[in-house]
């Protein structure tokens, strides 16, 4: 069943009388219990695209076309008050610098009971701290940090806080934008295992937005490569991985030696990002793409299913010339 289907999302900052493309003609349909890896070199449109399932993008600086449905409401079209409703609730967003979304000055548990009952007004002081608890619980928490102010925590329980926060209200749909990037990497696979665990039990649908491919292709069903804006592939994580597509998707898997090797930031890919404040004509990894053809410069290629949910948006794929 589809529990968010995105269409044709396009996405554009104004700053400065500048137009900044963020999110190009997006389109994707998540299903219900899929967890999906969005990749990307920095600056590609992932927390922008996930940022506006929730409308959390600064409204005086954005424009927003196309829709955003979630179980059949287009979230780009309801009120602030259904928005609140939804918010926690049915979706939930851990950001990476969860810090900077907890209030310095009141503690933990405080700051957890006031968010349970934003959507749970009549609960008892007895029932949310027991919820609460039995969060800290999941995600290996001990029952002290209740009392902790978030300065008093290292970064692996901020984040772990953050997770539970997160779950407060049993959400349908979470979205880990970077998540566990700045953790070591053991506690980043401790946390990683937990949040499949709780997925399991909670029947809990993921959007994963990370540089890690690796995190990806460990911890996801599905992956959607973006580029400068574009969704260049999706699929499959078994699919995509193991016979990329795209050549940018080459480019990004060939950019990390081993899956399970040592874990590495993108090295990065030769050539530069584009500009997207400028108009682009054709393929937008044209610049930097190993086989470009000369259709690549004119033409935009369009997205084409090869099978089962995998889709590509490349010239080399799905016939000659696909544009
Ligand atoms: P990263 O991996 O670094 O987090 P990202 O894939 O999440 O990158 P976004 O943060 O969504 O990318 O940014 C996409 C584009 O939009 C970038 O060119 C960025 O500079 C621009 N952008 C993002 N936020 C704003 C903003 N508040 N105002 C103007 N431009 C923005
Ligand atoms: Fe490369 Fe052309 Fe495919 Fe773009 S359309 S990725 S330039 S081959
Ligand atoms: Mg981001």
């Amino acid at each position: 069943m589809s529990l968010l289907n995105i269409n044709y999302l396009n996405i554009v900052y104004k700053v400065k009388g500048k137009k900044i493309k963020a999110v190009k003609d997006l389109s994707l349909n998540i299903e219900s219990e899929d967890s999906v890896g969005i990749v990307g070199e920095s600056g590609s449109g992932k927390s922008t695209f996930a940022m506006s399932i929730l409308s959390l993008l600064p409204k005086e600086i954005t424009e927003i076309t196309g829709d955003i449905i979630f179980d059949g409401t287009d979230l780009l079209k309801i009120d602030e008050e259904r928005l609140r409703q939804i918010k926690w609730k049915e979706i939930a967003y851990v950001f990476q610098k969860s810090m900077n979304s907890l209030s310095p000055v009141h503690k933990i548990g405080l700051q957890m009971n006031d968010i349970y009952k934003i959507h749970e007004a009549n609960a008892t002081d007895k029932d949310t701290k027991e919820r609460i608890l039995e969060l800290f619980n999941l995600v290996n928490l001990s029952k002290g940090v209740y009392n902790l102010y978030p300065h008093e925590l290292s970064g692996g329980m901020i984040q772990r806080v953050s997770i539970a926060l997160s779950l407060l209200h049993y959400p349908r749909l979470l979205i880990l934008d970077e998540a566990t990037t700045a953790l070591d990497v053991v506690t980043q696979g401790q946390i990683l295992e937990e949040i499949m665990e709780l997925e399991e039990k909670l029947k809990l649908t993921r959007i994963m937005i990370t540089h890690d491919v690796s995190v990806v292709s460990l911890t996801c069903k599905k992956v959607a490569v973006m580029y400068a804006g574009y969704l260049l592939e999706s699929g499959y994580v078994e699919d995509v991985f193991s016979l990329p597509k795209h050549p940018y998707t080459r480019e990004l898997l060939n950019s990390y030696p081993s899956l399970t090797g040592e874990r590495n930031r993108l090295k990065g890919i030769p050539g530069s990002f584009p500009d997207l404040s400028v108009v682009h004509r054709g393929c937008i990894f044209a610049d930097r793409c190993k086989d470009s053809m000369d259709i690549c410069f004119v033409r935009e290629p369009k997205t084409v299913e090869i099978s089962n949910d995998w889709k590509v948006a490349c010239h080399l794929v799905g016939g000659e010339y696909n544009g």
